[in-house]
């Protein structure tokens, strides 16, 4: 077992005891030229390289600390299907033709996050299916209505409504009234899927270099990246910083802000246990979504404690263990073995934040609690662009990701009284 701990996120997760072999990576030392130069090594930073690699461009990475050490390392696992905003909000903001090619783009998103892991031969712990209980009676009507629109409008079938017994034997508790079952999605061991993207990555070609970060860009007549052990000059470059941004462009965090999301792991639960039979992941219908699966090991991971504040809460096992009771009673004294968190990046409209910011500099962040397929993905479709291949990026870029309110300085209160606000809500 490893006792590293992230320097950016609170916590030793259980990913990272049951992740295997962490490979580590050098840190840049001196200058490098390149054609393209990717800021940050999650999902998004490390897909983009990896496909941009294998069509033989010269890229670097530059990862701030060891690779997985933000979101990606460290999330809920869980998929889903179409954007984190769903499609009846979608089609009211943007129409149905642009919601329809987003539903599609996340469609290809699931598609390319598998096959990736499978033609590059690595692991990640897929386990199909994914439920969307209830927490409100009055829910259910809304629920099933989405499971005919999707049917009806974006030819999917694999989402379908269950009646409260249904959900009731598919969850192993009755906390919940109906909801929904989709079997067209799943979920995965975010760091297990981290280290094999590095890898391929690495085997492609890609540069890697881990505790170097970025410290400057400029443009002059390339881009220059200055990080604190080295220079590299490139083409064009790709801030997939998520909600981490160091100050590299301040004018991101109008329009990216950080959040904090807490998982915890118990021990593992025998075997004939009823909680989650089917081994499917929950995201429940709450404004701070309760999110839970079993591990391949049976644990029960559970996330649903939120902070908003910078400070990391000093009750984080506690209250992940309050929320698993209440669902589950049976679990009050279930030993909890590890309670981790890290920095969920939200934008207002909960759709990432995807721009060229100058000609050349892209930014990719704020995927909002949606980023295990759309962090990856993101970084894909800005590679194709890259390599003129394609531009279905624009969906994304073409969005409207409207500024927080309340400027730099009250930019935070304003968003901890926002969030607290729903929260409440939550419980009335
Ligand atoms: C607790 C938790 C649960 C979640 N659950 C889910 C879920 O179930 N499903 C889902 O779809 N999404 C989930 N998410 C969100 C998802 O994890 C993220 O959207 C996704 O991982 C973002 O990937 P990324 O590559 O953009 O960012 P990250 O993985 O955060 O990577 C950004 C990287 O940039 C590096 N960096 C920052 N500044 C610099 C610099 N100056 N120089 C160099 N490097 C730098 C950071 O060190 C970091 O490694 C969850 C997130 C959290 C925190």
């Amino acid at each position: 077992m490893s006792a590293y701990q992230s320097p950016i996120s609170p916590g030793r997760s259980w990913y990272e005891d049951s992740c295997g072999l962490r490979p580590t990576y050098p840190a840049l030392n001196g200058d490098k030229n390149a054609d393209v130069v990717i800021i940050g090594g999650g999902f998004c930073g490390l897909s983009a390289a990896l496909h941009l690699a294998q069509a033989g461009t010269n890229v670097v990475v530059l990862e701030a600390h060891r690779f997985g050490d933000g979101a990606s390392g460290r999330n809920g696992g869980q998929m889903g299907s179409g954007q984190r905003a769903d499609v009846m909000k979608l089609e009211k903001e943007i129409g149905f033709e642009r919601s329809r090619a987003l539903w599609d783009m996340a469609e290809d998103a699931k598609k390319s996050l598998l096959s990736t892991a499978e033609n590059h031969g690595f692991g990640c712990d897929y386990q199909m299916g994914q439920l969307t209980p209830m927490h409100k009676e009055r829910f259910d009507a809304e629920a099933r209505e989405e499971v005919e629109h999707l049917s009806k409008n974006y030819d999917y079938d694999a989402i379908s409504f269950l009646e409260r017994e249904e959900m009731t034997e598919a969850l192993g508790s009755s906390h919940y009234y109906g909801g929904t079952r989709d079997t067209g999605t799943g979920h995965i061991h975010p760091m297990k899927y981290l280290i094999g993207l590095a890898s391929a990555a690495a085997k492609a070609g890609a540069q890697l270099f881990e505790q170097s970060p970025a410290v400057d860009v400029k443009r002059g007549s390339q881009f220059e990246i200055k990080t604190t052990c080295g220079t590299v000059r490139a083409d064009r470059v790709l801030l997939a910083l998520n909600g981490h941004h160091n100050d590299l462009r301040p004018e991101l965090a109008s329009h990216v802000m950080p959040i904090q999301s807490f998982i915890g792991a118990t021990i593992p639960l025998p075997e004939d246990s009823p909680i989650l039979p089917n081994k499917e992941a929950v995201d429940d219908s709450r404004f701070v979504v309760r999110y839970f699966r079993k591990s391949k090991d049976n644990r029960l991971l559970f996330g649903g404690r939120e902070a908003y504040g910078k400070s990391t809460p000093g009750d984080i096992e506690r209250a992940i263990r309050k929320q698993i009771t209440e669902i589950y009673p049976e679990l009050t004294n279930t030993e909890i073995t590890h309670a981790w968190g890290g920095n969920v990046a939200i934008t207002m409209p909960r759709m990432p934040y995807v721009r060229e910011l100058e000609p050349g500099l892209w930014n990719a962040g704020g995927f909002s609690g949606h980023g295990v397929m759309m962090s990856n993905y993101s970084g894909r479709m800005i590679a194709e662009h890259f390599l003129g291949n394609s531009d279905q990026i624009n969906h994304l870029k073409e969005l409207d990701i409207p500024s927080f309110p309340g400027g730099s300085l009250f930019r935070n209160p304003l968003k901890i009284l926002a969030l607290t606000w729903y929260a409440m809500l939550d419980r009335v």
